[in-house]
């Protein structure tokens, strides 16, 4: 690009992203894959060690779990795919190379849709491979350790064409990649735990000319992603200004400074020396292989808020909402099946239960809450008086249930007790009485307010309008 010229810039932003998988085992031996937690250096073998001799061996689930994703944004699978070698020095790196695939990855084509401030936006996918990843270096004040767990956990890196157009879009495109991933449950897509990561590269584009790209290595949170992509953006705006060539550069993110690092120039770009592995054979992907993957797809998140759309009434953005993580969706969609009228289960689990909602588990038991809302809905508890009840179970102060009996337990029941209750606010009110007889129908809806007011919320509302309607018409 001629340097100096700033006519119309445009931002172009394209992703290579890494999806640690939910296998039970690493990519090429029996190891554990969940290494979460484990202490260091327990789960491994001559295989992921890198030792003489050692044969690596395909794990089929990680393979069909990439399938599934590759299915799910409607990419090409090949039928031939092949592993190469990577070739680089890291000490975390024990074989000295990587096994990963270049040439002949499993899949590619296809898209992903998502939403950015109202409206759809399309991302294609150029190409999906599955990888092992590397060890982990954990860098003290005066030596590095080397925890080999991680080494050869299966990843599935998933490359997208230069489409997106900011940073924002950036992380809302990788935040529906969260969605899907957790949905076709192969990944926890956890950004924080490094199940999700990201590697962003971006340029700025000059009268209709695809600039010289910025990488940015790494990022693993969605603000990072956002925020060093801004940064990059603004670095490469700066260098146009100055009217210097952009030179490709790769980076860096210091999450806690709020800025990149630079980590390598063009002229110490590496030769990996790429080769089929040779002790792997090509990977063949039978049509008959394909479908058993098919069979096993679940419902797609695109597809489950379309459903829900119909079924319960679930409007777009509430739907996003409730999808991010499954375990909620799953709740949700048990709450809404689980009450008279489906089309209140939006709100009582996004608006009263989703505040309390921090953790991986439901803040009151499933049981528990439709039990809640069947019995505001049967007009048998106030709904303040349920929020009331919510807040108490979900921050520990009772179990929901018996919350909910003790407050039944308490409300006024006896007719006598609601008719003198009734009587009492009628006559203390004599212009809603005057109203309601002169046609203004809410004055009903006063009183009532004004008679469970009384009654400190301990009264069957709907009972109470039945009653007062009554002796108003009397
Ligand atoms: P490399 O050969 O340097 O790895 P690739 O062409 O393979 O580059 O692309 C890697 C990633 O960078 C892809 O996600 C692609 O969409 C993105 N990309 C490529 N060129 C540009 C560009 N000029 N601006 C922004 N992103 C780009
Ligand atoms: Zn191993
Ligand atoms: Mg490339």
């Amino acid at each position: 690009m001629r340097p100096g010229i700033l006519t119309v810039m445009e931002t172009v932003i394209g992703l290579e992203i890494h999806v640690q998988l939910l296998t039970r085992t690493k990519l090429f031996c029996s190891c554990r894959a969940d290494y979460f937690g484990a202490p260091p250096n327990s789960l491994t073998c001559p295989v992921c060690l890198g030792l003489p001799g050692a044969l690596p061996v395909l794990n089929k689930k990680a393979v069909e779990y990439a399938l599934r994703v590759a299915l799910a944004l409607g990419a090409r699978i090949r039928e031939v795919a092949q592993f190469d070698r990577k070739n680089y020095f890291y000490p975390d790196l024990p074989k000295g190379y990587q096994i990963t695939q270049r040439d002949m990855p499993l899949a590619s084509g296809g898209s992903l849709s998502f939403k950015v401030d109202g409206q759809t936006k399309t991302v294609r996918i150029r190409e999906l491979h599955l990888e092992e990843d590397a060890g982990k270096l954990v860098h003290l004040a005066d030596k590095t350790l080397i925890d080999f767990n991680r080494c050869g956990v299966p990843l599935v890196e998933i490359v997208t064409e230069p489409d997106l157009r900011s940073p924002r879009e950036a992380r809302e495109f990788l935040r529906a990649l969260r969605t899907l991933l957790r949905h076709l449950r192969v990944s926890n897509a956890d950004m924080e735990k490094g199940e999700l990561r990201c590697d962003a590269n971006v340029s700025i584009t000059v009268a209709g000319q695809l600039g010289t790209k910025t990488e940015i290595k790494n990022l693993n949170s969605f603000r990072a992603v956002e925020r060093a992509l801004s940064a990059a953006v603004e670095y490469q705006q700066e260098k146009l200004r100055g009217g210097e060539r952009i030179e490709q550069v790769t980076f860096g993110w210091d999450d806690a400074a709020d800025k990149l690092v630079v980590q390598r120039v063009k002229e110490e770009a590496h030769d990996y020396r790429y080769f089929p592995d040779p002790d792997l054979v090509p990977l063949l992907v039978s049509s008959a292989w394909l479908s058993e993957v098919m069979k096993e797809m679940p419902e797609l998140p695109w597809q489950r808020a379309a459903r829900w759309a119909k079924e319960f009434n679930v409007p777009e953005r509430e739907a996003e909402a409730l999808l991010s993580e499954p375990v909620r969706a799953d709740f949700f969609e048990q709450v809404a099946k689980a009450i008279p009228n489906p089309k209140a289960a939006v709100g009582w689990v996004l608006s009263e239960l989703w505040p309390y909602w921090t953790d991986e588990n439901p803040p009151v038991p499933l049981a528990d809450f439709v039990l809640l809302i069947r019995k505001v809905e049967e007009g048998a508890l106030p709904r303040a008086k349920a929020k009331e009840l919510l807040e108490q179970a979900a921050t520990g102060k009772g179990k929901l249930a018996e919350l909910v009996r003790a407050a039944e337990g308490e409300l006024l029941r006896d007719e006598e007790g609601l008719r003198a209750l009734a009587s009492e606010v009628i006559a203390a009110n004599p212009q809603a009485l005057a109203d309601y007889k002169a046609g203004k129908t809410q004055a009903l809806g006063y009183l009532v307010g004004q008679a469970m007011k009384k009654a400190q919320g301990k009264a069957d509302p709907k009972r109470l309008a039945q009653i007062i309607r009554e002796l108003l018409k009397g």
